[in-house]
C-alpha cells in the first residue's frame, strides 16, 4: 500500500547536489577517467548540460583482462584534481574492500557496478566509509535482492544509498542489457531510497539513450547516470555509447521538456 511507504530519502551527494526530492538529478562524464585533459573537458561539459556531479571510474571491472582496466590511483588523483577546479562532486566506482577508503578519500560518492552489487564483503566496507553509495542492481538481481544488498549498506549504519537501475540480462541482444524501466516504478512503491537510472550502460549504443533516458524521467526515477565524452571516437571504454557534446545537450533539453510537463 502506497500510504504505508514512507516519504522518499534524500541523498546529499557533496556540496549542494542532491538526489531524491523534488529535483532531477544528472550525473554525467566518461566511463572511465583516461586523463587530466580529458576530464577536464568532461567536467566542462558536465556542467553546461546541467549535471550537478561528475562520474569517471578510475577502477574499471572488465569482462576481458585485456580491455583497459583504468588508471587506478592516478585517476583517483585525477578525479579530486577536476573536482577542486570545477566543485562538482565526483563519483567513482570502488572494485574492492581493500580500496575502499582510499577511493573514499578522492571521490564524493562511491559507486558499486553490477558485477560487485552482491558482494557482501564489499558493500559492508562501503556501509562503513562515511561516504554516500550508488548501488547498481546486479544484471542477475530481482528487485528484492538488489534492496537485500542495499539493507548490507545500510545495516553498517550509512543512511546515504542511491539505487541505480541499469539493465539485467534478458534473451533480448538488440540492446547491451535490457533497461528494467518497471523496477524504477516497483522501487519507489517498495522503498524509501532515490533511484536513478543508467540508460547508456543498459542500452549500450548511444543513439537509444536519449528514448530510455526521456522514458526513465517520465516512469518516476529521480536522476541519470550517463556516459558522455568530448571525443566518443577515442574512448579507452565503451565509447559506443557515450554521447558527445551536441548529443548531450539535446538529451539535457528534451529532459527538461519532459520534466516539466510531468
Ligand atoms: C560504470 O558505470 O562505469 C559501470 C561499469 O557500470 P556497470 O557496473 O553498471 O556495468
Amino acid at each position: 500500500d502506497r500510504a504505508a511507504v514512507p516519504l522518499g530519502s534524500i541523498v546529499r551527494l557533496g556540496g549542494t547536489a542532491t538526489v531524491g526530492g523534488v529535483d532531477f538529478a544528472m550525473i554525467a562524464g566518461p566511463c572511465a577517467v583516461e586523463s587530466y585533459e580529458q576530464m577536464s573537458a568532461s567536467v566542462a561539459m558536465a556542467k553546461a548540460g546541467g549535471a550537478v556531479a561528475l562520474r569517471g571510474g578510475a577502477y574499471k571491472p572488465r569482462s576481458s583482462p585485456y580491455s583497459f582496466q583504468g588508471l587506478k590511483d592516478e585517476g583517483l588523483r585525477i578525479m579530486a584534481e577536476i573536482r577542486a577546479e570545477s566543485g562538482l562532486p565526483v563519483v567513482t566506482e570502488v572494485v574492492d574492500a581493500e580500496t575502499v577508503d582510499l577511493v573514499a578519500e578522492h571521490a564524493d560518492v562511491l559507486q558499486i557496478g553490477t558485477r560487485n552489487a552482491q558482494n557482501f564483503t564489499l558493500l559492508r566496507a562501503v556501509g562503513q566509509a562515511g561516504k554516500p553509495v550508488l548501488l547498481k542492481r546486479g544484471f542477475g538481481c530481482t528487485v528484492s535482492e538488489w534492496l537485500q544488498a542495499a539493507e548490507y549498506v545500510l545495516a553498517a549504519g550509512n543512511p546515504d544509498v542511491v539505487l541505480c537501475e541499469r539493465g539485467i540480462r534478458s534473451f533480448e541482444p538488440s540492446t547491451r542489457f535490457t533497461l528494467d524501466l518497471s523496477a524504477v516504478a516497483v522501487v519507489k512503491h517498495m522503498s524509501h531510497l532515490p533511484v536513478i537510472v543508467d540508460p547508456s550502460h543498459g542500452v549500450g549504443h548511444r543513439h537509444l539513450v536519449k528514448p530510455l533516458a526521456l522514458a526513465a524521467a517520465a516512469v518516476g526515477a529521480d536522476g541519470l547516470l550517463l556516459d558522455i565524452h568530448p571525443d566518443p571516437a577515442s574512448a579507452l571504454c565503451d565509447g559506443a555509447q557515450a554521447l558527445d557534446r551536441d548529443r548531450w545537450f539535446d538529451l539535457a533539453d528534451a529532459l527538461r521538456d519532459v520534466l516539466t510537463s510531468l
